[in-house]
């Protein structure tokens, strides 16, 4: 007997030969709400349980793929992975058991990590007080912004 085919979805019988779990209009409604999830996490920096749910009907790939944007995306973002970003990081992360090695990512900062670089006005080669648009350390001389380049 042959199997019938129902969308995961909205339980409409799937007449054509896929190997989708969902019928055309589901898919599309599931992309287009993974890509509002993904602005989320973008713009946002947010990433909601009920959006968490939503994922979970996505293939392990494409929530990797997610993750390896959001990391490249955020991690690029002026000042570096801010507060927010390694938090929301870490909930897709943790919500899906992604390990950053598997995805040849390098390991997201500790929030304890985070603590010891987040005061601006210290140098974090000698700690020395300095103002937060200082380009180099005027005390130790070592280089504070990463795109800075100094004049030889
Ligand atoms: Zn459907
Ligand atoms: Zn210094």
């Amino acid at each position: 007997m042959e199997e019938i085919k129902k969308c995961e979805e909205c339980g409409k019988v799937l007449k054509d030969e896929t190997d989708e779990p969902y019928c055309k209009q589901c898919d599309e409604k599931l992309d287009k709400q993974f890509d509002n999830i993904e602005d989320n996490i973008f713009i946002f920096k947010e990433l909601l349980d009920s959006e968490i749910k939503i994922l979970e009907k996505f293939d392990d790939e494409d929530i990797k793929d997610l993750f390896k944007r959001a990391y490249t995306k955020l991690s690029h973002e002026e000042g570096g992975l801010k507060k927010e970003s390694i938090i929301v990081l870490n909930k897709l992360k943790d919500s899906f058991k992604l390990k950053e090695s598997e995805m040849g990512l390098e390991k997201l900062p500790d929030m304890k990590d985070l603590k010891k670089t987040l005061p601006k006005d210290e140098c974090p080669e000698c700690a020395k007080k300095i103002k937060e648009d200082f380009n180099l350390c005027p005390y130790c001389g070592c280089i504070l912004k990463d795109d800075f380049v100094p004049r030889s």
